[in-house]
């Protein structure tokens, strides 16, 4: 049944100051999961007030202590794991199995985060005068500003929350509003775990009203933003000269050479496509085959596409949901639309699957001859969409791979460490898998864009995230004076 949610400010459950509210339904099948306040200004502003009062206590408090907290918050996730996987699942329209997927890595980014700070190596510097020392250490950052798109409705919240809750940081996270739920679910572990008041306040509303508040209100001192590149630019735009972590999109170009496991690169290449219908930031949304190998490949590729069976999330069997929303559905319609009216060829899928309980399941879809002047080539087309276009010298692929400007994560496969080397080197991106989907991440992986790229910078992940979440403090210390 339908249920009216609240927000979690200074560790109460609000509702907006005004009464204003919008509605969250389940993609899959269209029925209405509750309705949700639109924060207003006065609740960004309770909400980053909070934090602030919060903050200076809590960064110096022990560090014992907030280890603690997270390992606590992590116990209660993983007790919780079934109720908040069902959340992910009905808000977002992803399978059960990726919606208990996702509940495991952020029960693990609260535990990561309290294991690895004290892995974070300071530095003793040695100074001119040898009785002198610097010693180097990494401070909490203050306040800060989580903000993050709705195919990984917790996971990407908890990228930065956990980082920031051991090494000391307090802030304000706004879920995007096709999926605020199992955001409030897990203000609720917070709660159970004993999350002293303001540390971590989590506000619900549109990012063009509510998230832009966020993002210039006074006291939020660093920006965490995970979603599209213009939407980053937009924040680039309005915050001056506050700190920002930009996570934001990429095109995942895998790139098979001729000498590669074929069976196994068309394995890697539909999961990279398919997993979370594409709705992931590395999926894998364009191929660049070599064209002696292409025949071979697409033999492969055509055998594992028809293994992916689609449904609602909780179908056993189903490797696919529905799609998260009308937004990107239409999204895919337009790419593949511009696709054929140039010239390119669909092999399968390509439309709305019929006969589902809702109008957002997309069939898995595979095209050829698609070429660099069409939207699936230059933009991210964000569904269950494999593009295939071919090159022919292994420079070509570089070009072609860097070629619109994202660079999160590419992939090659290839058997020839020699070729994947050459290749690896002149890629401009954050990430290269080698034989492994692009779409393939892990906790510990050091996550973001490449050089200059419209795939942000800064980087999730491991010791990473608790190095950009803090910030350097040198002490210079005069052994002689003591
Ligand atoms: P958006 O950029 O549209 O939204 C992301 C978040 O920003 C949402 O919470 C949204 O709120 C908010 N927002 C929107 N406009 C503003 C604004 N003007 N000021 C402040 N906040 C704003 O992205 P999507 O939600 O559509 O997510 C998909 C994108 O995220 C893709 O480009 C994908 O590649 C990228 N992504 C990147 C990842 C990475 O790690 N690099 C990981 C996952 C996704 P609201 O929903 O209320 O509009």
């Amino acid at each position: 049944m339908a249920k009216n949610y609240k927000m979690y400010i200074n560790g109460e459950w609000v509702d907006s100051s005004d009464g204003g509210t919008f509605e969250v339904y389940d993609p899959g099948n269209g029925e209405l999961l509750g309705t949700v306040p639109i924060a207003t200004k006065e609740d960004v502003d309770k909400a980053f007030v909070a934090a602030r009062a919060a903050q200076k206590e809590y960064a110096l408090s022990p560090l014992k202590d907030r280890m603690d907290l997270c390992y606590r918050i992590s116990e209660e996730i993983l007790k919780r794991k079934e109720e908040i996987a069902t959340m992910i699942s009905r808000e977002q329209g992803k399978t059960y199995d990726d919606s208990l997927y996702e509940v495991g890595e952020v029960a693990l980014n609260f535990d990561m985060s309290a294991r690895n700070f004290q892995r974070l190596d300071g530095e003793i510097i040695t100074a001119y005068d040898g009785d002198m020392r610097m010693i180097l250490t990494y401070e909490a950052y203050g306040v800060y500003a989580s903000i993050t798109p709705w195919n990984y409705p917790i996971l990407q919240a908890s990228e930065y929350i956990g980082p920031a809750m051991v090494t000391g940081s307090c802030g304000v996270a706004k879920p995007a509003s096709p999926t605020p739920l199992s955001m409030l679910l897990l203000a609720e572990c917070m709660e159970s775990a004993g999350a002293p008041k303001g540390v971590c306040n989590i506000i619900t509303g549109p990012g063009a009203s509510v998230g832009e508040a966020m993002v210039t209100h006074p006291e939020c001192d660093l920006v965490c933003f995970t979603g599209e590149d213009k939407t980053g630019a937009r924040i680039e735009d309005i915050v001056g000269l506050k700190k920002c972590i930009m996570e934001l999109g990429g095109t995942g170009p895998s790139i098979v050479l001729d000498d590669a496991d074929m069976k196994k690169a068309a394995q890697q290449v539909a999961e990279g496509a398919f997993y979370n219908n594409g709705q992931v930031c590395c999926a894998t949304e364009r191929v660049l085959v070599q064209e002696t190998c292409k025949e071979e490949f697409m033999k492969e590729l055509m055998e594992v596409v028809k293994t992916y069976k689609f449904g609602y999330w909780n179908e056993p069997g189903i490797r696919m949901g529905s799609m998260n929303s009308e937004k990107p559905v239409q999204k895919v319609e337009a790419h593949l639309k511009d696709g054929l009216e140039k010239g390119a060829v669909i092999l399968t899928g390509g439309k709305r699957a019929e006969g589902m309980p809702s109008n957002l399941y997309f069939e898995p879809t595979v095209v050829d001859n698609v070429t660099k002047d069409m939207l699936l080539y230059r933009d991210e087309t964000f569904g269950p969409v494999i593009p295939i276009s071919t090159f022919t010298t292994d420079d070509d692929a570089i070009e072609q791979a860097n070629y619109n400007g994202f660079g999160l994560i590419m992939s090659i496969f290839s058997n020839n460490m020699k070729r994947t080397n050459y290749i690896t080197r002149r890629l401009v991106t954050g990430g290269v898998n080698v034989n492994i989907s692009s779409g393939y991440w892990e906790a510990e992986l050091p996550f973001g864009g490449g050089g200059g790229t419209k795939s942000g910078y800064g980087r999730m992940g491991g010791l990473h995230i608790l190095k950009e979440m803090t910030y350097t403090k040198c002490v210079f210390v005069d052994f002689n004076g003591c």
